[in-house]
């Protein structure tokens, strides 16, 4: 291969520059020359009024100086166009015309799936999950999970530190969409004494009993981890009634939040619940150290795969090693909930 793509798609994620880099590296070292795909599949359509907002040459010097750096330097987006047979045939058409041989994919299971259309037309691809999520079954770990965790765990402890001071628990809402990974992993390493994930069908009244009984037996500063997709696995209860009971107003329709939680919470155990939903800061940070490796064994691997005429794969980690394997077999794995974990944090 002379030249090769590389793009990132779904939400970005600590790494996906590392990654970009590594895959730049791995290209010169090879001798191929690389064409950084702008916005995910968006730049395979070519519809942007500037060549270089939809592919542009990577400059190896440029990419240096942002493989340290959080987000992603060819921008991410969506692209429902993708997902239209005939928008497909027409990126395809605008691969070839760019004379790119194969792409390397940063992205999460949607991505993926795209990757794996354009591997059935033809062009090989290789994935990197580039997702802070956690939430792909065949590797340990996805690109930015990490860093996500330590940016929890440093925003908890801070949370912690005031909460200690006042006396009063906290509830902190995380993200992670329908995986509890980040949850579990951030609240164990926090040191946090209730998790609530996706995975675990909980209710309001068992977190509550939970709280009191920390309080009680001398904690009243304990800290709730939430994954923002918990409300899934929400129990029912009655608890707009229960908030217009306790005077606070809300409509039928308003959907329960980490600061509606706080509130139910402050008025079962009598206690000052403060609520913060972390939210972006998570996305947004340096790579760790271990997102940093991942992103270069993966770039490398990617391009190496490519080379030797070997696509339609995925990288991940299992045992601890890089290692890659075909992108049906990934997303046909089911994902294990770390059930001792989840009952370890709050039964200790
Ligand atoms: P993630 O990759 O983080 O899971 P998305 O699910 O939003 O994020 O997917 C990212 C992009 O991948 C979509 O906007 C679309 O361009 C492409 N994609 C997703 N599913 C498919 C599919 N079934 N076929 C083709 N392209 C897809």
């Amino acid at each position: 291969m002379r030249r090769i793509g590389v793009l990132t798609s779904g939400g970005d994620s600590p790494g996906m520059n590392a990654a970009v880099m590594a895959v730049a590296k791995a290209a010169r070292y090879h001798g191929m020359s690389l064409i950084g795909i702008k916005r995910g599949y968006n730049g395979t359509l070519c519809r942007s009024h500037h060549v270089e907002d939809d592919m542009v040459e990577l400059d190896l010097d440029t990419i240096l100086d942002i493989a340290d750096q959080p987000g992603t330097y060819l921008r991410t987006a969506r692209c429902l166009d993708f997902l239209r047979p005939e928008m497909r045939a027409h990126a395809v058409s605008n691969i070839h015309e760019m004379g790119i041989e194969g792409i390397v994919v940063i992205g999460g299971d949607g991505s993926y799936h795209g990757a794996m259309e354009l591997c059935d037309l033809g062009i090989p691809c290789v994935g990197i999950p580039g997702t802070i999520d956690n939430d792909l079954a065949y590797t340990e770990m996805t690109l930015g999970y990490d860093t996500a965790v330590n940016s929890c765990v440093d925003d908890i402890r801070a949370i912690r530190a005031t909460s200690r001071s006042h006396d009063r628990p906290a509830v902190v809402e995380v993200m992670g969409r329908h995986c509890g990974d980040i949850a579990l992993k951030a609240a164990a390493g926090s040191g946090a004494e209730i998790c609530i994930v996706p995975e675990v069908s909980w209710s309001i009244q068992e977190v509550a009993d939970r709280l009191a009984r920390l309080i009680d037996v001398g904690n009243p500063r304990a800290t709730v981890v939430v994954a923002e997709g918990a409300w899934d696995s929400m129990q029912p209860m009655d608890w707009h009634r229960y908030l217009r009971e306790n005077g606070v107003r809300v409509h039928d329709d308003d959907p329960i939040t980490t600061a509606m939680l706080a509130k139910i919470l402050k008025f079962k155990t009598k206690a000052e619940a403060r609520p913060t939903v972390l939210g972006y800061t998570q996305r947004g940070r340096t790579p760790s150290a271990y997102d940093s490796w991942f992103a270069f064994e993966a770039g490398s691997l990617a391009v190496n795969l490519l080379r030797n005429g070997i696509g339609n794969q995925v990288i991940g980690i299992k045992d601890g090693r890089v290692y890659y394997l075909p992108i049906s077999m990934a997303l046909q794995q089911k994902r294990e909930f770390n059930l001792s974990l989840y009952n370890l944090i709050n039964s200790l």
